[in-house]
């Protein structure tokens, strides 16, 4: 039985035009249309193949992009008692953020002088960044560190980076696929949580991160109940959240059937499950009832 795997896909050509052209620009827009057309595909493909019943797609980018203002620019050198003699280390070319480690005994200064100092630019303590950035909370983010209004960055006529609450910097979400409710429209949510619902999706134990799987759970069909699968001997499967009941075939129409592992202690070595049964497991190997069931083959 062949798998088809997890997969990630990045259009990447909508950043670069927006960062060269700028988000309003006719080039954009083009390109706009072809990633579009490029989604449009890519549906048209998975539902000839006959995978819309198996896979679930999302589509989602990772910010929005804001038009670069190139009047009242930051200078930082300029800024009075300010010299790059009292920083270590600087990260200033990248974006709209600047991350500065002052050498030693030099961070009071050099806070108190950048502090203040153009009223677009918000100078920090990693210790007092906004929580709501989800960012300063990691050994690499230096001891101080700034980040400029909308706009107001050196390079580029488009730029993104800018803070979340800006109205530019959100993107867009849509998901389709057996997982997920039909015509739901959500609230607006944190891209933060998306690393929790994708590891809900390939049934994976999610590293430690910032996010919750909660905020995203409304969009999911409830979670299914614990299997109730008697053993095979007995020669029947039972399903819970009103599914319909197994053909004799084992597999309903369109699903992925499995057998189960011949190395179980149960000796049936071809009791079959329909993959997208609400009571299938979700790990790969799962004990029950003296069965052990792999999830492909
Ligand atoms: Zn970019």
């Amino acid at each position: 039985m062949k798998r088809f795997g997890d997969r990630t896909s990045t259009l990447s050509w909508n950043d670069s035009t927006g960062h060269k052209y700028g988000p309003e620009s006719t080039e954009r827009k083009t390109m706009v249309s072809q990633v579009d057309r490029t989604v449009g595909y890519l549906r048209q493909r998975i539902r000839e193949s006959g995978l819309e019943p198996n896979l679930n797609l999302i589509i989602t980018s990772d910010h929005g992009m804001e038009t670069v203002i190139k009047t009242d620019e930051i200078h930082i050198q300029k800024v009075e008692n300010f010299t790059f003699t009292d920083i270590q280390f600087e990260l200033l070319d990248y974006g709209p953020n600047g991350l500065l480690v002052p050498k030693e005994g030099k961070l009071e200064h050099v806070y108190s002088v950048l502090k203040n100092a153009h009223p677009k630019l918000h100078v920090y303590k990693k210790e007092e960044f906004p929580k709501r950035f989800h960012y300063a909370n990691n050994s690499r983010i230096t001891p101080l560190l700034m980040y400029s209004d909308p706009g107001y960055v050196q390079f580029n006529k488009g730029e993104h980076g800018f803070d979340n609450e800006a109205m530019n910097m959100k993107t867009i979400f849509r998901a389709v696929g057996p997982a997920f409710k039909r015509g739901l429209l959500a609230e607006p949510f944190e891209s933060v949580n998306v690393y929790a619902l994708l590891c809900e999706l390939l049934g994976i134990a999610p590293e430690p991160h910032d996010g919750s799987l909660e905020v995203l759970r409304p969009l999911l069909h409830p979670a299914p109940k614990p299997p109730q699968i008697s053993h095979p001997h007995s020669s029947s499967v039972t399903e819970s959240q009103g599914r319909e009941a197994l053909p004799s075939s084992g597999v309903h129409q369109g699903c992925v059937a499995v057998e189960a592992d011949t190395d179980a202690q149960c000796d049936s070595d071809k009791s079959i499950l329909c993959r997208c049964c609400p009571n299938f497991p979700t790990c790969s190997r799962k004990k029950n009832s003296n069965l052990v069931w792999t999830r492909d083959s």
